[in-house]
């Protein structure tokens, strides 16, 4: 006898059925390499949704199989991440950015069944297409030309597929639709695999009001791929709630985003600092008297921004906020599905004076309804939450993972009590609000005492002269440890050592602190996701 609720499984089928019922003339607009732009609505969506369902399972897609993607953002990427779990596949996103040879791995390693690629990407499959056998290449024609001999057309499948007569696959809401590596950043990439449930409770979370407050009348442009844990959820947020997407496909240079923002206005963004650093300087700069750039955008007046997947100048904040765009800023990680903080004014802050709200604003923030959160310091113990005591940043909750694939639940990752172990150093103050001081990796020992690399790196930042700074540990005889300051300075552009020190001792910083030494670069170097690569950095300045 059921006396409580429905034990009704939570699933992604259902967002995608309420779509293609609901918003069927919501527009979906997705920029070709062409750089022209593809317009469909929902409704077409669902139906060509549906037939990837239907065409996957008539070339014997099983229970639990990976279906590999390597896609730009675009309309067809959508589609396979509700039309792979719609026919009980598991979409497993290859990153585009890494080296051949780590794609290559990562397939085999997710024993991939089929590949979904672009024709564009074809190139690059072909570099690695040696080291593991698709068992079928379906190739999307995002240029519009031919698909090449030898490849199974992906617009040919659809059309010869059953959309109408498609049945979802059975599942229970634990089963998995999603898997993405780790990129590698620190150690060997693992995978992560979401599930309906953690997908699900993910984009109810994201999307309220406090955090992303994702609404059907938003026109949210993802810049973050896809390919990288899930784009933030927002393909799956995007749907839930029936809001217009704006794919940018393969243009991601500044004057490219620019230009789409000023076609297509988001009242959403979404993007690491390094790629908003160089839009919201490229846009200052066109707006200097001569510039060749004149009058060419426009930046969507109210626009709100998620930034994150790195620590976010509190200048970078400032920089927006004059053009009338209010950022937030997000902590996760691919583990993490991947938001697991978000800041954003608490009714404590209310009436915060502005600089404090900025403050706010340039910390990790607070973290997300059901996200537990706890910095453990080197003896064990949880640190207060006094916006000082730093210690390693532990989480658990429904969203964040509690293995990975194959390799299970290691215990440099996972503590007895089944916390995730991020690896991150996180102070937490009195309100709750989250600040990242490290990578454990990048945090740098100066006789005995840290310093954040992090802390270095913002306020170099907000020097005018600055477009990039990246702090990195030098060995050092006497103190063990010592900073290296990298500095990538605007085009056209002087600053000084001296004066750079100057800035850092009016920001708090103590002597002993401020960097050994500075070396200036033409440009920090990024990972296969657009952030700072420190790794690069040390071996470029091993002392
Ligand atoms: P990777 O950086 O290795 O590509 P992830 O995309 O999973 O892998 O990145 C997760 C890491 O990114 C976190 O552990 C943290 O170090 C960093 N990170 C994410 N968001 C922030 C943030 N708001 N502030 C500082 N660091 C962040």
């Amino acid at each position: 006898m059921q006396t409580t609720m429905m034990n009704v499984p939570l699933s992604l089928n259902h967002l995608l059925e309420r779509a293609g019922r609901l918003f069927k003339s919501t527009e979906i607009v997705s920029r070709l390499p062409d750089k022209s732009l593809r317009r469909h609505r929902y409704a077409d969506i669902y139906r060509r949704t549906r037939a990837l369902g239907s065409a996957l399972q008539g070339l014997g897609l099983k229970k639990g199989d990976r279906v590999a993607t390597l896609c730009w953002n675009h309309h067809a990427h959508l589609e396979s991440y509700f039309g792979i779990p719609a026919a009980g596949g598991v979409m497993h996103t290859l990153n585009l950015r890494l080296a051949p040879e780590e794609i290559g791995w990562i397939a085999g390693d997710a024993q991939d069944r089929f590949l979904i690629v672009d024709d564009v990407l074809l190139p690059l499959y072909e570099k690695f297409r040696h080291l593991y056998p698709f068992e079928k290449v379906i190739v999307f024609p995002f240029s519009g030309a031919p698909v090449p001999a030898g490849f199974t057309d992906y617009e040919a499948l659809l059309v010869g597929a059953d959309a109408d007569g498609f049945t979802y696959a059975p599942h229970d809401e634990n089963d998995p639709v999603a898997m993405c590596y780790t990129s590698g950043t620190t150690g060997r990439s693992k995978g992560v695999v979401y599930s309906h449930r953690s997908t699900v409770l993910h984009s109810l979370v994201a999307c309220l009001p406090d955090f992303c407050g994702v609404r059907g009348t938003d026109v949210v442009l993802p810049v973050t791929p896809m390919f990288h844990a899930n784009s933030w959820g927002m393909p799956y947020i995007a749907v839930m709630v029936g809001a217009k997407l704006v794919f940018p496909g393969p243009h991601l240079h500044p004057d490219d985003l620019l230009g789409l923002m000023t076609q297509e206005p988001p009242t959403l963004a979404l993007g690491v600092p390094t790629i908003w650093l160089s839009l919201i300087q490229t846009y200052d700069a066109s707006l200097k008297p001569g510039s060749p750039n004149a009058g060419r955008w426009r930046l969507p007046q109210g626009m709100r921004s998620l930034v994150g997947g790195a620590a976010v100048p509190e200048a970078l904040i400032r920089a927006f906020d004059a053009h009338g765009i209010w950022i937030m800023q997000g902590w996760g990680m691919t583990e993490t599905s991947p938001v697991g903080t978000l800041s954003y004014l608490t009714a404590a802050l209310k009436d915060a004076s502005r600089d404090e709200k900025y403050r706010r604003a340039a910390t990790a923030g607070v973290p997300v309804p059901l996200v537990e959160l706890r910095t453990r310091g080197d003896d064990g113990q949880d640190q207060p939450w006094d916006g000082q005591s730093v210690g390693e940043l532990q989480v658990r909750g429904p969203f964040i993972t509690g293995g990975y694939h194959e390799v299970g639940s290691p215990a440099d990752k996972f503590t007895d009590d089944g916390w995730l172990r991020t690896g991150d150093v996180a102070s937490v103050d009195e309100l709750g609000y989250m600040r990242i001081a490290d990578r454990t990796k990048d945090l740098i020992k100066s006789g005995g005492e840290w310093i954040s690399s992090v802390d270095l790196e913002n306020a170099l930042m907000a020097h005018p002269a600055v477009a990039e700074a990246a702090v990195i540990a030098i060995p050092d005889e006497k103190w063990s440890e010592r900073p290296l300051a990298c500095v990538a300075l605007k085009p056209g552009e002087q600053v000084t050592p001296d004066e750079l020190n100057a800035l850092l001792l009016t920001k708090n910083f103590a002597k002993w602190q401020l960097p050994e030494r500075y070396e200036f670069i033409d440009a920090v170097p990024r990972t296969s996701t657009g952030k700072f690569w420190k790794l690069k950095l040390r071996e470029r300045f091993p002392r």
